[in-house]
């Protein structure tokens, strides 16, 4: 039999009964001299940190990245340098817009968020289900998101919120047709792809460099619930997808993910078709095919979902030498943004965390703060440069140099037609009979739920990606299909 745990206050001393407060006599009051007492209420007080503002409902998972094919030639990354070389990995994947205590069958992009604890310091890859995004600048990124909250006045889900926003951004409407799509609602978090999304630079040793998309394809095979199954999920187990992870590999069905990569030169991205950072685009299977890079297997619970994983911290800005940013403008607003909400979240010091700590040794001059768990630096001056033998700083580690030229000024994309394009091929040639179904039947219930003239403008968007689309979605609301062709002509 395990041998009986003393317990103790959060100081170490023992506790003699954690049953009877001390009373000034069997029936009380409670005297303030009972402190175990008092740190067990004000412990208690103080358990929630703040909530994540998006990606809030998640579940993780650690497991290892094993390199299956040498493109080595195109990145100096070391834990990309060997075939059959294995990195360990934290993966959290979540929904969106949700609380914590949201269910996680709700119509949503799914966070697909990879720490790999590299030997050149963590890189994380924060990416989603779905290969796009909503906009293309993070200056909306608050509005969106307040959008797929409650409203401020009735605290309740409002679907002319939405669909408003969305029906006043058209360049959303790749993301919304796949999000309509039974994509919107995976079965499992297991049976899914992710996708990088944004755009990476990957360069070399010799400082060329190309540009790349990351593609985490399930070996699983993709699976969805319809909106149908999706209803009964939430209302039967709001957790079935943290439970199924965390059963499977408990099972020793320790999912899978093949990682494939897109390639891009960059005299090609110059006089591409499509801005190949626009988030919102993808790049076409047909002129950048996947080419193969490894896999991901995740084979390792959390033993403490708090510490492991909703203290884990992911952020784009996260990169390792032969990994750099793109000029993608939603990437350039997430470099900011996710360390500024993990210093919000869980404090100056996250990084030290041990989900968070890389393997990696930090040496910097960083000093003090909340919650400093480690030094690190014994004897270690606290400024630079020095002559005492302070960390220095290595220029091979720097990016290719890029050149920019242009006016500054707040520059919206060029070509807004192109939005439809990507959308248009989706849903004519990529997706079945039975998935544009399911797709009609999926907007037709939520949008139905919205004003008229929000259904309107929101349908003519439809319309404008294909003509049967925007006339199969008026006539499930009943809308003047005359009056969308109108409104998408305008
Ligand atoms: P392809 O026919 O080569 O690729 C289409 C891809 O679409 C498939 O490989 C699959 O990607 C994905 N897909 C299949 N069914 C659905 C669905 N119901 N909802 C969403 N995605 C689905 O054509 P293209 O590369 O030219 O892309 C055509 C369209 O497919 C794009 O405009 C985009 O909307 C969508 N798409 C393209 C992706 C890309 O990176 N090129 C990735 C995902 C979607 P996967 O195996 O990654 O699931």
């Amino acid at each position: 039999m395990k041998e009986k745990q003393k317990l103790t206050t959060a100081s170490g001393a023992p506790v003699d009964d954690d049953q009877n407060s001390i009373t000034a006599g069997p029936t009380g009051p409670i005297l303030l001299q009972d402190t175990h007492l008092l740190e067990k209420l004000a412990h208690f007080n103080r358990e929630r940190i703040p909530e994540r503002v998006v990606h809030a409902k998640g579940a993780g998972a650690f497991g290892y990245f094993e390199v299956t094919h040498d493109l080595s030639s195109y990145t100096v990354a070391k834990f990309l340098s060997d075939v059959g070389k294995r990195t360990e990995v934290v993966a959290r994947f979540s929904t969106v817009g949700g609380e914590k205590g949201s269910a996680d069958a709700e119509r949503d992009p799914r966070g697909f968020a990879v720490k790999f604890y590299t030997e050149e310091g963590n890189y994380d890859l924060v990416g989603n289900n779905t290969p796009v995004f909503f906009i293309r600048d993070p200056i909306k990124f608050p509005d969106f998101i307040h959008t797929q909250k409650r409203n401020p006045v009735t605290n309740t889900k409002d679907p002319d919120m939405f669909w408003d926003f969305l029906s006043l951004t058209p360049e959303s409407i790749h993301q919304v047709t796949i999000l309509f799509s039974d994509r919107g609602t995976p079965k499992t978090f297991r049976h899914m792809n992710g996708y990088s999304g944004h755009t990476f630079m990957w360069y070399n040793e010799e400082g060329e460099y190309v540009w790349v998309k990351i593609h985490f394809k399930t070996a699983q095979g993709i699976q969805n619930l319809t909106r149908q199954e999706a209803a009964g999920k939430k209302s039967v187990d709001p957790d079935h997808a943290t439970r199924d992870l965390f059963e499977a590999i408990e099972r020793g069905e320790y999912p899978a993910w093949n990682v494939n990569v897109q390639i891009m030169k960059p005299e090609e991205a110059e006089n591409y078709r499509f801005n190949p950072f626009d988030v919102t685009k993808v790049w076409p299977h047909g002129d950048y095919p996947l080419i193969p890079l490894g896999r991901m297997v995740l084979d390792r619970n959390p033993t403490n979902y708090f510490t492991d994983i909703e203290q884990a911290a992911f952020s784009p800005s996260n990169l390792v030498p032969g990994i750099a940013p793109s000029p993608d403008k939603m990437l350039q607003g997430r470099l900011f943004a996710y360390h500024d909400a993990h210093l919000y979240r869980l404090g100056a010091n996250y990084q030290q965390l041990p989900v968070n700590r890389p393997k990696a040794e930090a040496m910097n001059y960083q000093r003090d703060g909340f919650m400093r768990l480690k030094s690190g630096f014994e004897g270690s001056p606290n400024y630079y440069p020095n002559t005492f033998g302070g960390p220095e700083p290595d220029p091979s580690a720097k990016w290719p140099s890029l050149a920019m030229t242009g006016v500054s000024a707040r520059h919206p994309y060029g070509h807004p037609n192109s939005d439809f394009v990507q959308p248009k091929a989706l849903y004519e040639k990529v997706m079945t009979d039975v998935d544009r179904d399911h797709l009609i039947g999926n907007i037709v219930d939520h949008l139905g739920g919205a004003k008229k003239e929000i259904q309107l403008r929101q349908t003519a968007l439809f319309y404008k990606v294909h003509e049967e689309f925007g006339a199969n979605v008026a006539e499930g609301l009943g809308l003047d299909v005359e009056e969308v062709k109108r409104l998408a002509q305008e």
